[in-house]
């Protein structure tokens, strides 16, 4: 059922209780009808998005035209800037679809998330000399490199808009980086300036956003891949479209498919379908992006927690939970972490005992009753499933443009939220089920974790074998 699910009776619910979870969650609903809108919608803005550049959906092509086979060889490094972690990788590609990979993760401090994107790209140049400093010669020594230079590809998890596989000047930044002097600029030439000033014998040889990666490592171990997908702290989607429909590309290759990177997150920015409450727009009110990335804002793991504490807050202000009394905790911004919401979703204790852990321990509300915690938990349930219904909304719009309903298809998807949040995975199915019917068992959803950084690789050994 596309509405809600069978959700546990609240015990000794109120009157007002009663009906003030019934008023929010009418908010967060999406029926069926409702789907059918985004769905047609999402459609639509595909459309407008292949056909000119500078839509809200932006529709990126990649330029990555081929595909894996599976059989390539060569070592490559890859870069992967993400929303949260910074990862650096050696990808050695043996034979038959054997492959090593040695890899270093770095956290980006807030500093460099916000400060001069200068500093941001000496610290990645910086991170790849450290990790090639400590390699082993023999590990990257006679492997493909142009004019002794090792290969890399560049993961890149923001709106880029791309000009050729290893060119792209940033649109806007997402997820919480705000880094002055880089909209506009082009991140390859960016991170290359860093690299050369450092003297890092490293050519940056292939752009590609995260979802891009992720379709391409997805596609070198199953060959039947068409999307790839994130759902984590930030989400997007990219999938194979054929070239003759991107209107907007003059292209003189004659290859048949392109990948396109959708970037969704700027789905109905204009607020015009989505099942958009006054929660919703007190994020977006607050946030460093207002009226950007709304699709995402309702979607992805930076924003569910931050959702669910404003529900909560109004809830306290009603004096409706918690004897209305919150905490300095509860009180502060983005306090409330998607991993809590997946802990409370998935908890079957008779007493809630993890959620009392979660609100009495680490947001540190003073006390709860039983009561208290069940609707804490049907506001995560309301919170996570409007999030997968809209996830599988914009898959279906996707999967539909593809023309694969009858013979089907893999999809790749990557981030904390696929990966852990309880029932994600069956929400985005069950809804897939009501929108397609039993043609909903032709999709194959797959954990593509860290594809990213394969992928990247994959990109950069694709266009250096050309
Ligand atoms: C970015 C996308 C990225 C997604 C997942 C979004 O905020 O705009 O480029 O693919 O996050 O990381
Ligand atoms: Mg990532």
């Amino acid at each position: 059922p596309l509405t809600l699910e069978n959700f546990e009776e609240i015990a000794n619910c109120s009157e007002s209780q009663k009906s003030a979870i019934d008023e929010i969650s009418k908010g967060f609903e999406v029926n069926k009808t409702k789907f059918n809108e985004i769905v047609n919608h999402f459609r639509n803005e595909m459309k407008k998005g292949l056909e000119m550049r500078g839509q809200t959906v932006a529709m990126v092509p990649s330029y990555v035209t081929g595909v894996p086979t599976g059989k390539e060889v060569g070592t490559f490094l890859a870069l992967d800037l993400g929303g949260t972690n910074l990862r650096v990788c050696l990808i050695k590609f043996e034979s038959e679809g054997n492959m090593s990979i040695k890899q270093q993760k770095y956290t980006i401090s807030e500093t460099y998330k916000t400060g001069e994107a200068r500093q941001l790209f000496d610290f990645l140049a910086n991170c790849i000399d450290k990790f090639l400093a400590e390699l082993d010669e023999t590990d990257y020594k006679g492997s493909s490199r142009k004019g002794g230079k090792l290969n890399l590809g560049f993961t890149f998890s923001f709106p880029v808009e791309q000009t050729a596989i290893d060119k792209g000047t940033l649109i806007s930044w997402t997820k919480g980086f705000t880094c002055v002097n880089a909209v506009g600029k082009d991140v390859v030439f960016m991170l290359q300036e860093a690299l050369n000033r450092k003297e890092v014998p490293v050519k940056v040889a292939a752009l590609v956003n995260d979802t891009v990666g992720t379709l391409l490592a997805h596609a070198y171990k199953y060959p039947n891949t068409l999307l790839g997908v994130i759902l984590g702290t930030g989400t997007n989607c990219a999938y194979f479209e054929k070239i003759s429909n991107i209107k907007k590309l003059q292209s003189s290759s004659n290859a048949e498919h392109m990948i396109i990177n959708l970037e969704w997150g700027a789905f109905d920015n204009e607020k015009k379908v989505l099942p958009i409450t006054m929660f919703d727009n007190k994020l977006d009110r607050e946030s460093n992006n207002p009226r950007l990335q709304i699709f995402e804002k309702l979607v992805s793991g930076m924003y569910l927690g931050e959702i669910t504490r404003n529900i909560l807050l109004n809830l306290i202000d009603r004096e409706l939970i918690f004897d209305g009394i919150s905490s300095k905790d509860l009180n502060t911004h983005y306090s409330v972490e998607t991993a809590y919401l997946s802990t409370i979703e998935s908890d079957d204790t008779d007493t809630l005992e993890n959620a009392r852990k979660i609100l009495e321990e680490e947001l540190n509300i003073p006390s709860t009753t039983l009561t208290d915690r069940q609707i804490v938990k049907r506001v995560c349930q309301i919170v996570g499933l409007r999030s997968a219904i809209l996830s599988s909304a914009a898959l279906s719009a996707i999967i539909t443009q593809c023309n694969v309903i009858k013979t089907g298809c893999d999809i790749g998807i990557d981030g904390s939220l696929f990966e852990f949040y309880p029932s994600f995975e069956a929400r985005i199915k069950s809804a897939f089920r009501e929108h397609f019917g039993t043609n909903a068992d032709n999709f194959k959803l797959g954990l593509a974790r860290d594809g990213s950084g394969v992928g990247a690789a994959l990109a950069a050994m694709l266009t250096t074998a050309k």
